[in-house]
């Protein structure tokens, strides 16, 4: 297909004037469609059937078109040679012709090809400038699949991509293709950290972990849970960032719609007390609070549950900030030490309702004391006074009320699930630390609303270069 060896397109497109080929591309799908609707009554007619066979046909020839207007045009042959990007002097080697899988079906394009015997590769300077130089793919299903693999499988976008939009991109190219975006995002994120958006007068940061399934060569020397003490996942680490100026009808604060964005990878959060460098993580936790204006907000508050990297973070990146353990967290601690306590007894229930009450009055003393009563006998209990001693200035629920805050958010859980559980712990899921950590990143892009940004300047760049 794509070859007009008598000067005319399939459909007898004249060559060459504009306006004849619209017209003329115009004639021929009315006349496609006429030919699907046959004589039949319309009352018959199997519509799914009709009007996936006539976007079909009109794509097709649009592609044709396409192709020929692009086939025709011979300019990207500049001269004999070219220079190589390594330095090296790139010969003319005829045109050679490629299919690429675009919006309108696969297109079969003749290019100018020069190689370069320097590096023994080559390019074509056509791919460069319409930005056709990954993984056979154009721009526009490109951006498709992103927009799926960011939130399926790779073989889910396969599917929906197929079924959708008709394009054939193969769970392997989704892969590779997400990935190889999913690093340029990151990259690009490291770079990015001028403010975007409104600083509100209260601003939350949120952090939190879980953890992802590994393939088996990438946890092979790390200790972790499992019985014989070796590992199957890695910790994500996540930085959510939101805002909640907006109040119900009795006044609480709550989540402004549109507000929370995101970051987060697999990677360490620690440091050496001598090291004058941040950890890796919150290096993220300080480019995310700089796009967000976080420190410029009159009252910075950071949420979360009881892990120390959390708090350790928190004071050394935003010691002015109000330190909120997540009441959502609190509650889900004493729930689970209830249950260990009680069983299934009935009056595991209404000992952890009373639990709730007391945490939310502020009365610490008396979830302690009740926790004494079980301390002999549950290192959970033990565990659990610990946990609220340690964290005892963070949990003044009535106090950070009376202020106006919010302390129980579902935020913070939510966003490890949000942006980590559904798309990476799936049955059957096992990841590399680098594999995860791209697709972390194209999700974090698209659900923190930044991915159209990255795309924009991507093609910026890409023009820029040929
Ligand atoms: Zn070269």
């Amino acid at each position: 297909m794509g070859r007009c060896p008598t000067g005319t397109l399939p459909g007898n497109f004249p060559r060459g004037r504009k306006r004849g080929l619209q017209t003329a591309l115009q004639k021929e799908i009315i006349r496609e469609i006429e030919t699907l609707l046959g004589n039949q009554s319309i009352a018959d007619l199997d519509f799914e059937a009709v009007e996936m066979a006539a976007r079909r046909q009109s794509l097709r020839l649009a592609a044709r078109a396409l192709e020929q207007r692009l086939n025709t045009d011979t300019s990207d042959h500049v001269g004999p040679q070219l220079p190589c990007p390594c330095g090296g002097s790139a010969q003319y080697h005829g045109r050679h012709e490629k299919t690429f899988e675009s919006v309108l079906g696969p297109l079969h394009l003749q290019r100018a090809y020069y190689h370069c015997e320097q590096c023994a590769s080559g390019f074509c300077p056509r791919d460069r400038a319409l930005g056709l130089e990954s993984f056979s793919l154009t721009p526009g299903v490109l951006r498709m699949t992103a927009s799926a693999a960011a939130l399926l499988s790779f073989e889910e976008s396969s599917g929906l991509l197929h079924e959708l939009a008709g394009a054939e991109v193969s769970a392997k190219q989704v892969e590779r293709a997400a990935e190889a975006l999913g690093a340029e995002i990151a990259v690009d994120e490291h770079q990015q950290v001028e403010k975007m958006g409104q600083v509100a007068p209260t601003m939350y940061l949120g952090m939190d972990g879980t953890g992802v399934p590994m393939r088996t060569p990438e946890v092979a020397d790390r200790a972790g849970k499992q019985a014989d003490g070796s590992a199957k996942t890695r910790e994500a680490k996540l930085v959510t960032i939101w805002t909640a100026e907006s109040r119900d009808e009795q006044g609480q604060p709550v989540r402004d719609p549109g507000s929370i964005t995101y970051s987060a990878a697999i990677e360490s959060a620690a440091t050496l007390d001598t090291s004058p460098h941040l950890s890796d993580f919150a290096a993220r936790v300080q480019r995310e609070a700089s796009r967000r204006g976080f420190t410029e907000a009159q009252r910075p508050v950071v949420l979360g549950d009881g892990s120390n990297w959390i708090w350790n973070s928190a004071s050394e990146l935003f010691p002015q900030a109000t330190q909120i353990l997540d009441r959502f967290h609190a509650k889900e601690h004493l729930s689970q030490v209830g249950k260990i306590i009680y069983g299934d007894s009935p009056e595991g229930k209404p000992w952890i309702q009373a639990r709730y009450e007391e945490l939310d009055e502020g009365c610490l003393k008396s979830v302690v004391q009740a926790l004494h009563g079980h301390a002999g006998q549950y290192k959970e209990a033990r565990e659990c006074v610990r946990y609220i001693w340690n964290n005892r200035r963070r949990m003044r629920y009535p106090k950070f009320h009376k202020q106006g805050f919010c302390t129980s958010t579902g935020v913070v859980e939510a966003g490890c699930k949000v942006v980590i559980g559904t798309r990476l712990k799936r049955a059957g899921m096992h990841w590399t630390v680098k594999g995860a950590n791209r697709i972390i990143a194209l999700r974090c892009s698209k659900l923190s609303g930044r991915f159209e940004d990255f795309w924009e300047r991507r093609s910026d760049q890409r023009k820029a270069a040929a």
